[in-house]
């Protein structure tokens, strides 16, 4: 595991190596088998979100797709993020199947894409815990932040979970908008430049 940190935090630290040694301790992998999803069974069709007039056959027994992106996921084992495509996750939540999973997970699962391949948590010394999450597209990493209800600092931002992008290779928040904290989780996240898959 250390090797994955080590690859997500593969930039060459520019500040001291203390630092670099803290910023590695700091990444937590997160579990992305999501344990108390409640079974559903049965086969659906579910349109294809990009191609009209398109639809894939899902199976909630087997959680399987026919669509092009589930033949990355297929060698995920079932109750896994990992392997439910985003026609996967749709059916699943359609189904109330997500009703009781914990709110990291419902996050995720109501993000509106396909599961992540990996996932870590990361707090600062002053800021809240954020989850980053990681997918296909190796140049962006999705963060996710509770927003700050009315006279909340950042570090006590305790509002409903938002997501956030981060583009690795121009160092900036999707729209310019980094969830409440997001300058000092910026020195982090400018130490990621690339992702990779084991
Ligand atoms: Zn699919």
């Amino acid at each position: 595991m250390r090797k994955l940190l080590r690859s997500l935090l593969g930039r060459q630290p520019r500040t001291r190596r203390t630092y670099e040694k803290r910023a590695d301790d700091l990444f937590i992998p997160f579990q992305l088998e999501c344990a108390d999803i409640r079974p559903v069974s049965g086969d659906r069709q579910i349109a294809s979100f990009t191609h009209p007039g398109v639809f894939y056959d899902v199976s909630l027994s087997y959680q399987t797709c026919s669509c092009p992106d589930f033949l990355h996921r297929s060698d995920f084992p079932a109750n896994s993020f990992s392997r439910w495509c985003k026609h996967l996750m749709a059916a699943l939540s359609d189904e109330g199947a997500f009703k009781n999973i914990g709110e990291w997970h419902k996050a995720i699962a109501e993000a509106g894409h396909g599961g992540p391949f990996s996932a870590f948590t990361v707090t600062t010394e002053r800021s809240q815990v954020f989850l980053l999450t990681a997918g296909r597209n190796p140049d962006w990493i999705n963060v996710l932040g509770r927003t700050r209800r009315k006279g909340e600092q950042a570090h006590q931002a305790s509002g409903s979970i938002r997501e956030f992008g981060w583009c690795i290779s121009e160092r900036r928040w999707s729209y310019g908008e980094g969830p409440p904290g997001a300058r000092e989780l910026r020195r982090l996240m400018v130490q990621i430049n690339e992702i990779q898959y084991f």
